[in-house]
């Protein structure tokens, strides 16, 4: 299966807001197969499609330890939130960085599914952290925004850093 390209910040086809998918057909359902191969293969925990530059409300997730508990998530919505807790996030849009974020602890979420039916989930833990930080993406918006000036400038330092070193290999 062809893999898809994972857009990097600060490419600004990041900052795209998402528009609601109006029939889940066929193509759709492609588009879930290659983000799951996609994700997989990039070793994340979640991928919205914005990231692979679609920019559709589609997001999918897989947070179980053997990468065998695929969750797949069309125009989903949040409809309660519980308490607050402060995780470690990284992306595989932001590479190798990682900082603490802010997120509701608990979360129900309402979506469609793969055969366009709808249902809701509640998620906790890294499922409840993970599906926030991919509905971000849908809105155009990336974990290093909830960071301090000073703290989010480190980390495009380090950033480009990494990818100047990665280039001289
Ligand atoms: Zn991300």
């Amino acid at each position: 299966m062809t893999l898809l390209t994972i857009l990097e910040f600060p490419d600004p086809r990041l900052r795209t807001v998402a528009t609601p998918i109006e029939s889940v057909n066929d193509e759709v359902r492609a588009l879930v197969e290659q983000m799951f191969a996609t994700m997989y293969d990039a070793r994340g925990i979640g991928l919205a499609a914005t990231q692979v530059d679609i920019h559709q409300r589609l997001l999918v997730m897989d947070v179980s330890e053997d990468g065998d508990e695929p969750l797949v998530f069309i125009n989903p919505e949040i409809v309660q939130r519980d308490g607050h807790k402060i995780n470690e996030e990284g992306c595989l849009s932001v590479p190798g960085q990682y900082a603490k974020v802010e997120r509701s602890a608990e979360v129900r979420v309402r979506a469609l599914n793969q055969q366009g039916e709808a249902f809701e989930m509640d998620l906790e833990g890294l499922a409840a952290v993970c599906i926030q930080h991919e509905m971000d993406h849908l809105e155009g918006k990336l974990f290093v925004d909830y960071l301090s000036p000073l703290k989010r400038e480190r980390l495009v330092k380090k950033l480009q850093k990494a990818r100047l070193s990665n280039d001289a290999e």
